[in-house]
């Protein structure tokens, strides 16, 4: 018998966290956190204590309470035992959205994550430029004697430990004991995304995991729909993020409406896009390169670009660091020495002034920074994320500059808020004097209603149990079998 218990990403969007069990088989499809739980209690000043995260997490029902799956350090550390064996045998990621991916932090290491190399790039991308435990695990209330005899609490290279990673192939089927999994790439927001078929003792399994068509990659989206209906499905799990909308625009379109603007622009443009979105950062590339600018992209973009291009399997899927269509924009450091004197301060110090990751961009034949951007400010298309608003006081917008918005419309109060103060910063710079100023310019990474109704139609499976939605009333209409299921439940097939 094969049985999925859903312990997140149904009437939700997100937090996708499925069990799957077959004959003694356990795996997890995504293990990612709900912004809408998390909401529910915690917010940026009020979260769980570190001291004892799985325990807090457990009592307010975002975790499942499941023993021998989390973080031994943890674990032991919180009174949930913790020397047990662990029955969970992997975990199938579809991509590397928080809302699938961020509680990965919280499992044991030898779970072995199975996802695509793309999606392992990217984790990597957040361990290294920020403080995500992904491919390398900190461990946490760790001691240890020292030379003076003391106990201290270990930290830094003493207590690292890389967590099991297995990178699929796209469409290459591979077993995990009883279960046989194909992954299949589909259409979405972020590199590397896969939907997937299982292939159990008691029927076949699909999971869209989050899909469109109108991105760059629709055929990959077509060809999951057609490999679904040759595999008889007796299920299948069925995103609707946006299942009540109607159809919008293409992501070409969203590349030819931003090259509209910058041949309108004549001084500085601006812009703003999902940072690891890379199909969107190409629109933007393809949208410079015909108007004879330089698409200017920060460090962390930067970081990642050249992940994927030391990869031989993804060279060339996206422009180089040092693409000549490029230049890779040199923040502000912590003392800010980038524009001191440097006999004063050493080369040096102006290197302790940058992480380590990021040293390396300084070197860059295609670096530039504030100055370059201020003095030559036609030439550019200069990124700028909601969280660094202040480079705009350095790079001045000159009159006659313009902001190109290529991110989510805000959907609920807080973001209403925010969109309101980073509109300030552009008010406060002369760039937007009037409403229409305002070029709001996106699609999202999910399908419409035309387009998963085709999915349900066309994958032809026996069975539907809606996910990653809050709009199940469409699944229903749309499919004489839909399953409607809660958190925790656990369906038979
Ligand atoms: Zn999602």
């Amino acid at each position: 018998m094969t049985s999925i218990t859903f312990h997140g990403g149904v009437n939700d969007i997100g937090g996708n966290k499925f069990l799957v069990e077959d004959k003694g088989t356990k795996i997890f499809m995504d293990f990612g956190m709900s912004f809408s739980q998390e909401g529910q209690f915690f917010s940026q000043f009020l979260n769980a204590r570190t001291s004892n995260s799985l325990i807090d997490m457990f009592d307010l029902g975002i975790l499942p309470k499941i023993k021998g799956l989390y973080r031994r350090d943890y674990a032991r550390h919180m009174g949930f035992d913790g020397d047990e064996e662990t029955e969970i045998d992997a975990v199938l990621l579809t991509h590397a959205h928080v809302d699938h991916c961020a509680y990965i932090s919280f499992l044991r290491p030898d779970i072995p994550i199975y996802c695509s190399e793309e999606s392992k790039l990217i984790m990597q991308n957040f361990d290294e430029t920020g403080s995500d435990q992904y491919l390398t695990l900190k461990e946490r209330f760790q001691i240890y004697e020292n030379n003076k005899g003391e106990i201290s609490r270990a930290t830094g290279d003493k207590v690292k430990v890389p967590r099991r990673i297995e990178t699929f192939e796209s469409g290459k089927e591979f077993s995990i004991d009883s279960i046989n999994v194909e992954p299949l790439p589909v259409d979405h927001s972020i590199p590397g995304v896969h939907a997937f078929i299982l292939h159990t003792s008691s029927g076949s399994i699909g999971n869209t995991a989050d899909l469109r068509f109108h991105g760059r990659r629709k055929d990959d989206t077509e060809n999951f729909v057609k490999r679904c209906a040759e595999s008889d499905l007796d299920l299948l799990l069925c995103e609707g993020t946006r299942i009540d909308v109607p159809p919008s625009i293409t992501e070409y379109d969203v590349e030819s409406e931003v090259a509209k603007i910058v041949n309108d622009t004549k001084q500085l443009v601006i812009c703003g896009y999902p940072v690891r979105d890379l199909d969107r950062l190409l629109s933007f590339y393809i949208a410079a390169k015909n108007t004879n600018r330089y698409l200017v992209i920060d460090m962390k973009q930067a970081y990642l670009l050249k992940l994927f291009d030391e990869s031989a399997n993804l060279k060339g899927h996206y422009p180089s660091p040092t693409d000549k269509n490029i230049k890779v924009y040199i923040q502000r450091g912590s003392w800010g020495l980038i524009d001191k004197d440097i006999e004063k301060f050493t080369e040096r110090q102006l290197l302790a002034d940058y992480g380590t990751w990021q040293r390396e961009f300084l070197d860059y034949p295609n670096a530039i920074d504030y100055r370059d951007v201020q003095k030559n400010q036609k030439d550019f298309i200069f990124y700028c994320s909601d969280f660094r608003l202040q480079d705009l006081i350095d790079v001045k917008p000159a009159e006659g500059s313009s902001y190109v918005r290529s991110l989510t419309e805000p959907f609920n109060d807080e973001m209403i808020i925010k969109e309101k103060q980073i509109k300030n910063w552009f008010v406060h710079f002369g760039v937007i004097n009037r409403e229409d100023d305002w070029h709001q310019i996106h699609v999202s990474g999910h399908g419409d209603g035309e387009q998963i109704k085709y999915v349900i139609e066309n994958t032809n499976s026996k069975k539907l149990i809606p996910i990653h939605t809050i709009h199940d009333e469409y699944h229903k209409k749309w499919h004489s079998n839909v399953h409607t299921v809660n958190q925790h439940d656990k369906y038979n097939l």
